[in-house]
């Protein structure tokens, strides 16, 4: 497979080895479990957990003569990813059979698609600490998935659970564009963004609805490609790179021995932070595909595409660029906001009608922080959109100091209402009355003769002093006055 784009990683990618530099190329098969409440091919419930085997239809168990019956959902859903990738829908495609033997293939072949996917070439763009890169992606294809075989129940025996058996995946194909650990895991995390904001996948690395094939290959900065090895199966983001690293350096060593690479399928070992053979790389040949002659091929008409264009949401990359334009933000901050699109919709009812970066700042720095603290999301988030609008308002009129706000929301956080009402019925009202300012500056000065003869010398002590009147106002004071008042009495 060609990669799409001639571009050579920056030499901070590059890895020093004995004999000179290498730059890894990475090429990943991402497995999506298409968010749908039946089967590829069945009526069965393809929702996570259950019993064992209480989610198999006899489709799934491959009773003969039984038939498959596509699921258009699932369709509709795989279409919608390729929108999403700006990829090329194609009008027909076609499901073969892939020929292997294992317990958990009761069919003895997965249905898949082999020459014609539904999905052709598209992009991904990521960004890698402020470098831009994008990935291409080669395909998206429709396939089910197979059972699993349970080894560790019983000392002698082995079960298998049909549970996932039928379960519609797409395997999304990228090009070998990327070029380090670093690429590869924005890579995914992107995957995994666009198809969470379009409702296709959930994304759940740890449920194993995302997973991905990671194949792995070094060469000399912009040379041939070199042998690949493909890692199966990696179900978290931080094993991704963890394998990468060490896939990568186990072939750079063979190579600089004077070995070759072999083409083979490897698996990563995350107790043992590294990758083992697990076979040798089998061809498509071996898999003696041929069309499905239970299922016809698939007919999609523009008409349908275009519809379920039409119902696209707004995508991140077009989100991010419109709060930076619309509201001021960072591209950082505009990122952050746009990571969950629950997170977006809330940033964006708090900042309608106000200042953009103090919206901003509120909702990363003061509720998103919190609710980490305390593994809580938005969408669960004890204060709404409106309480904290209502605590930016209070901070742009001045009716409260940045301390007051920060007590403020801890309030609403915990006890819940109005924040105007709270300041009102409680007295936090930010204090801009000069006589009583200058009264607590007085104190002050009058307390602490030694520091009143540092400052003097010493102009950054001002700071001190302006501490001090802010805790005996209780934080009410408003700083800027305060700081007025006490170098027209210090004489500084
Ligand atoms: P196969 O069908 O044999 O698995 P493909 O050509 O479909 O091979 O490629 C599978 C994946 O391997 C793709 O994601 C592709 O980008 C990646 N890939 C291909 N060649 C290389 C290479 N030399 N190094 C790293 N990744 C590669
Ligand atoms: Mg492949």
């Amino acid at each position: 497979m060609m990669e799409s784009a001639k571009r050579v990683a920056e030499k901070k990618d590059w890895i020093k080895g004995a004999t000179g530099d290498w730059e890894i190329v990475l090429g990943l098969e991402v497995h999506a479990q298409v968010l749908a409440k039946s089967k590829l091919f069945s009526g069965a419930s393809a929702e996570f957990g259950g019993e064992p085997n209480d989610h198999v239809s006899l489709v799934d168990a491959a009773m003969p003569g039984m038939l498959p019956v596509i699921n258009e959902f699932c369709v509709e859903q795989a279409v919608r990813t390729g929108l999403g990738l700006k990829a090329q829908i194609n009008n027909r495609s076609v499901f073969d059979r892939k020929n292997y033997f294992y317990p958990d293939l009761p069919q003895g072949y997965q249905i898949s698609q082999y020459k014609q996917p539904v999905v052709g070439e598209g992009s991904v763009h990521v960004d890698v600490d402020g470098r831009a890169v994008e990935v291409g992606i080669e395909r998206l294809h429709l396939e089910q998935d197979a059972g699993k075989s349970l080894h560790d129940q019983h000392p002698t025996m082995s079960f298998v659970d049909l549970n996932r058996s039928g379960c519609a995946l797409m395997e999304i194909v990228s090009k070998p564009d990327m070029r380090s650990a670093d690429e590869a895991k924005a890579y995914v995390t992107k995957l995994r963004q666009i198809m969470r904001y379009l409702g296709t996948c959930d994304g759940n690395m740890e449920q194993g609805s995302l997973r991905a094939d990671v194949n792995v290959s070094v060469r000399r900065p912009g040379g041939e490609f070199g042998t690949r090895c493909e890692i199966k199966n990696v179900n978290s983001i931080r094993f991704m790179g963890q394998a990468i690293e060490y896939e990568a350096r186990r072939q750079i060593g063979i190579l600089e021995d004077g070995g070759s690479i072999d083409q083979e399928t490897r698996l990563f070992d995350a107790r043992k932070g590294e990758t083992r053979s697990m076979r040798a790389k089998e061809e498509a040949h071996d898999y003696r595909y041929f069309p499905d002659p239970d299922l016809l091929p698939l007919e999609i008409e523009d008409s349908w595409i275009g519809a379920i264009k039409a119902s696209l949401p707004e995508l991140p990359d077009d989100k991010i660029a419109r709060f930076i334009k619309d509201y001021g933000l960072t591209a950082y901050d505009a990122a952050v906001l746009t990571s969950e699109r629950p997170s977006a919709d809330f940033f964006e009812q708090v900042a309608k009608g106000r200042d953009g970066k103090q919206a901003a700042n509120w909702v990363i720095n003061e509720l998103f922080g919190r609710l980490n603290k305390e593994g809580k999301t938005v969408e669960n988030s004890p204060v709404s959109a409106a309480q904290i609008g209502g605590i930016v308002d209070l901070i742009v009129s001045g009716a409260i100091s940045g301390k007051i706000a920060k007590d403020l929301f801890e309030i609403v956080w915990t006890e819940g209402g109005d924040p105007a009402q709270i300041v009102e019925a409680r007295g936090l009202k930010q204090v801009t009355d000069t006589g009583a300012i200058a009264k607590a500056v007085d104190e002050i000065i009058a307390g602490n003769p030694d520091k009143v003869e540092q400052v003097k010398a010493k102009p950054s002590m001002l700071g001190w002093f302006v501490g001090q009147v802010m805790k005996s106002t209780g934080g009410k004071a408003n700083p800027q006055a305060v700081s007025d008042l006490l170098k027209e009495k210090l004489g500084i």
